[in-house]
């Protein structure tokens, strides 16, 4: 049984390499999900007849466009800005801007692919999409910034609305970038709406949406361990990255008594075994948001350790929070966390193992919370900003936290509904796959051949 379904995955992986060439990264999300799907879909005619996994594996729409701009020294700079509009069966296309050199179309196709799952888990009525652009904001000065997303929103404007396709934040996208766009696609449009997330407070933006995908990563880890009876008390972590979602991941460790001891950033990483406190990462956040320095800095005012070009995976933990990009680890990092006695790996970056990393988590039987599982709290609070925006209302910072907090709970029972296995073992991969992927399947089938 499971070669013949072996035989299916290789076959359908076949056919979307040869559509999709050279997007490694697209090849990957797409094939982890495939494996968790093929022996749901074969007990479940009705999607292979629909033909969903083909649907959902091509993108509904995929927008590339010229990104021109002038520096401050007057000379003119090209870019390549991207939208890809995933999928609309159940809401409209929602996912983040991501602004890196290393942006391409595979990237962004993966993205696109698994926020479609992701918000599906969230409850919440969204499609999914990703976008972006290859624009390094590293080094540039704030007008260079606001030039190109004026730029960047100029084209973008005509494919995005609120009832449309509504982006939000992602890597080099923050605050102020958002701020830019919404600026500019107000200008064009001449209307206010909610048709970005990640707004400031005073125009349209909800309380505790910075912090949603670090508390949410955190929240789901608490519900993880929950089901062996422990909690993160006490807990020594690892968090990866230095930037909104690892700023808040560790916020939320320090509230529920656990420590946090690494942070890194693409130079490398710092290791405080003291434990980041509080006025540590308040430093680290003014370090981050608004001098927008190095990491290793942290090791010279607090006098630790910074380890120049590596992952802080050797690190000794119970849990680890990879928060900073996709695939930063890999196998060998895998092994030496389970062997350094690490038992919960909750993902707030978006698929930041790789495949043979995650092969290692399931074979030791850890707790391993996928991104697009404990990572969704980011879009679900984006979710919640765009029902404020609809209802002209904002809710308090109490409120909107207990929401973000009952949906990580409902999504990791999701996980729990249909990934535990004949053991007793929760298989959170297969979980979110198969739960994000039912009501999305059955919107297609609703739907019609669209
Ligand atoms: P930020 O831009 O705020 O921070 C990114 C951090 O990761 C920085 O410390 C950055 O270091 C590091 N980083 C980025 N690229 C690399 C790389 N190639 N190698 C090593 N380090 C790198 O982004 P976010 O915190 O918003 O996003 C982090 C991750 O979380 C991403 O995978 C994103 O897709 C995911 N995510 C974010 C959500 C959100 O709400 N923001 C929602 C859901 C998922 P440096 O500054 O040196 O580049």
């Amino acid at each position: 049984m499971a070669d013949i379904l072996n035989v299916k995955v290789n076959e359908f992986m076949a056919k979307v390499i040869a559509k999709n060439p050279g997007e490694s990264e697209f090849h990957q999300a797409v094939k982890e999900v495939v494996e968790s799907l093929m022996p749901f879909i074969d007990a479940n005619p009705k999607y292979k007849e629909a033909k969903i996994l083909e649907r959902m594996a091509e993108p509904e729409r995929v927008i590339m466009f010229r990104v021109a701009w002038v520096d401050d020294n007057g000379e003119i700079q090209i870019n390549r800005g991207y939208r890809i509009q995933m999928s609309s069966a159940i809401g409209p296309y929602k996912g983040g801007l991501r602004l890196h050199p290393t942006v391409n179309l595979g990237i962004l196709k993966f993205l696109a692919f698994e926020q479609v799952l992701k918000n599906s888990l969230t409850t919440l009525p969204m499609g999914g999409a990703k976008g972006g652009s290859d624009f390094d904001p590293k080094g540039k000065s704030d007008n260079e910034i606001m030039r190109f997303c004026q730029a960047f929103m100029t084209e973008l404007s005509k494919h995005i609305g609120a009832d449309t396709d509504v982006p939000a934040g992602d890597i080099g996208t923050g605050g102020r970038e958002i701020g830019y766009m919404f600026g500019q696609y107000k200008k064009l449009r001449n209307e206010f709406v909610g048709v970005l997330t990640g707004k400031a407070l005073e125009w349209g933006g909800s309380l505790i949406r910075p912090e949603a995908t670090g508390y949410g990563s955190v929240y789901f880890a608490q519900e993880m361990l929950a089901t062996r009876g422990d909690s993160l008390k006490g807990k020594v972590c690892t968090v990866s990255g230095s930037g909104n979602v690892a700023q808040y991941t560790v916020e939320k460790l320090i509230q529920l008594g656990a420590k946090a001891v690494t942070l890194s950033d693409s130079s490398g990483y710092i290791y405080d075994p003291a434990g980041i406190d509080t006025e540590k990462l308040a430093w680290v956040m003014e370090l981050k948001n608004i001098r927008r320095g190095r990491i290793s800095e942290y090791a010279d005012k607090f006098g630790c350790e910074f380890v120049p070009g590596k992952t802080p995976w050797g690190v000794k933990c119970d849990c680890a929070f990879p928060s900073a990009t996709q695939n930063e680890v890999n196998e060998d990092d895998a092994k030496e966390l389970i062997k350094n006695g690490c038992f919960v790996v909750s993902e707030g970056a978006n698929m930041p193992s790789t495949p043979d990393a995650i092969e290692v988590y399931l074979k030791a039987k850890i707790l391993y919370g996928p991104g697009k599982a404990a990572n969704a709290g980011g879009v679900a609070t984006s979710g919640l900003e765009m029902t404020q925006n609809s209802m002209r209302l904002p809710w308090t910072r109490e409120e909107v936290d207990a929401r973000l907090h009952q949906i990580m709970i409902s999504i990791h029972q999701t996980c729990v509904k249909y990934g535990t296995e004949k053991d007793g073992f929760i298989n959170y991969v297969k979980g979110a796959n198969i739960g994000g992927f039912i009501k999305v399947a059955d919107a297609m089938i609703a739907q019609g051949v669209v």
